[in-house]
């Protein structure tokens, strides 16, 4: 089956732009402060409890939900420029950013009456740390190989098994979990899976920090050893969580979060380059200007379609492989650009950002998604398999 490629011409309304000077604002007086440095790559989106609690008060957590959960009923595209400001700003969002984007609106779709009257508030507040635990050590591309098993028992379920590169499992109150509840059907090999909410406080639960090549320790090996969840930890219908999983991937792969992570390398070249770059230095820096604006554009479009309530899947993935691919080549293409210059204040900082972004870009088009698997999603999108 194949489906068009459409992003929707749109452009942010202007409640957006008032947002955006009003978060601007609020983050000038952060970086006064001290809680953010826009020019400090290695704390990126740091875990900073106090931090969320301010964003929460603010009403910039959960901002899309129903107002009787804490939220405040605006749309994904004020969503978006609060996002892309903090993003940009080098925010510490870490506790609050998982849950969110995609755990908090799967419970909304999901939970029961009682779990989101409980949960969504604390999450809009910043006082609650989700993480997403899909992969697994051989299942990652491929999940519907996931083989942690949640068996019957009475009034609940048993959980055995392993997940692993599990983001912030170490900080995380709760997981979405994706385990086996049964065989894959033979017509079907992605039946049999079941998405459950998951207290990281369980009895059994082992998180085993996993230390990446920049030297952070950002995700983990999680051990269930015989867990107990209660039947009402079930989100949505037993094994059939292919079903729901591709609203959920649209949510995680196209906000500005996925070309960002190493922006904050283009404004060093910029104040690198200083106002008159020569002509090689000028016409690197339109490149990329121009093309993250491009992305900047499909990603407000994949927003507006959330916004109208489309499913914009095959969209998201194309924004995801574009804007991870660019932002892993920036790195590198701003250190050829700055070979030759030769400011010495500006230089340090200039080198100490791109050394740690350097050790980041490896991982960037892995997370989410690689991009072999997000090109099969989106050729198969278009008819081409
Ligand atoms: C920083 C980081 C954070 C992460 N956080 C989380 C998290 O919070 N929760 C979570 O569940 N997971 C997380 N992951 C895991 C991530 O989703 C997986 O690593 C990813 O899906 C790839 O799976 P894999 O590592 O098993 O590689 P594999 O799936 O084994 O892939 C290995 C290689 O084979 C290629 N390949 C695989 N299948 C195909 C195919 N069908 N066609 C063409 N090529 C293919 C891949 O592109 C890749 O190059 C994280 C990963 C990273 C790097």
């Amino acid at each position: 089956m194949s489906s068009a490629i459409e992003f929707d011409p749109i452009r942010l309304p202007r409640e957006a732009q008032a947002l955006r000077a009003e978060v601007r604002a609020f983050i000038g007086e952060e970086i006064a402060a001290g809680t953010i440095d826009p020019r400090a790559g290695e704390t990126y989106s740091g875990f900073n409890p106090e931090f969320s609690r301010k964003l929460g008060a603010r009403g910039w957590i959960g901002m899309t939900w129903p107002k009787r959960y804490g939220g405040q009923e605006r749309s994904f595209l004020e969503r978006f420029v609060v996002t892309e400001e903090l993003r940009v700003a080098n925010a510490p969002v870490l506790r609050h950013f998982t849950a969110d984007r995609q755990s908090g609106p799967i419970l909304l779709k999901y939970a029961n009456e009682r779990q989101k009257a409980d949960i969504l508030p604390r999450i809009t507040r910043g006082e609650c740390c989700f993480c997403i635990g899909m992969s697994e050590p051989d299942s990652g591309s491929d999940l519907f190989a996931a083989k942690t098993r949640a068996t019957k028992t009475d009034g609940g379920w048993r959980i055995n098994g392993t997940k692993v590169w599990t983001s912030n499992a170490q900080n995380a109150d709760y997981m979405i979990g994706l385990f086996r509840t049964s065989a894959a059907a033979k017509e079907n090999r992605r039946h049999g899976l079941t998405q459950f909410l998951v207290e990281m406080k369980s009895p059994g639960i082992k998180v085993n920090p996993i230390e990446d090549m920049s030297g952070r320790r950002d995700f983990n090996e999680v051990v269930f050893d015989d867990v107990f969840l209660a039947d009402e930890c079930v989100m949505g219908e037993v094994d059939m969580a292919w079903k729901q999983a591709t609203s959920e991937l649209a949510y995680e792969r196209s906000g500005p979060e996925r070309y960002l992570e190493t922006s904050y390398i283009l404004f060093e070249l910029v104040r690198l380059l200083g106002p008159a770059p020569d002509a090689r230095g000028a016409e690197g820096i339109g490149r990329l200007v121009a093309q993250i604006h491009v992305l900047r554009r499909m990603s407000i479009s994949v927003n507006g379609m959330l916004q109208a309530g489309k499913e914009p899947s095959l969209e998201g993935s194309l924004v995801k492989d574009l804007g991870t691919v660019w932002e892993q080549e920036l790195p590198s293409r701003a250190r050829d650009l700055a070979a030759f210059c030769d400011a010495a204040t500006e230089r340090e900082v200039f080198d100490m950002l791109l050394a740690f972004a350097l050790t980041v870009a490896p991982k960037l088009t892995i997370q989410g998604g690689t991009t072999e698997v997000l090109r099969g999603i989106i050729a198969r999108g278009l008819g081409l398999r």
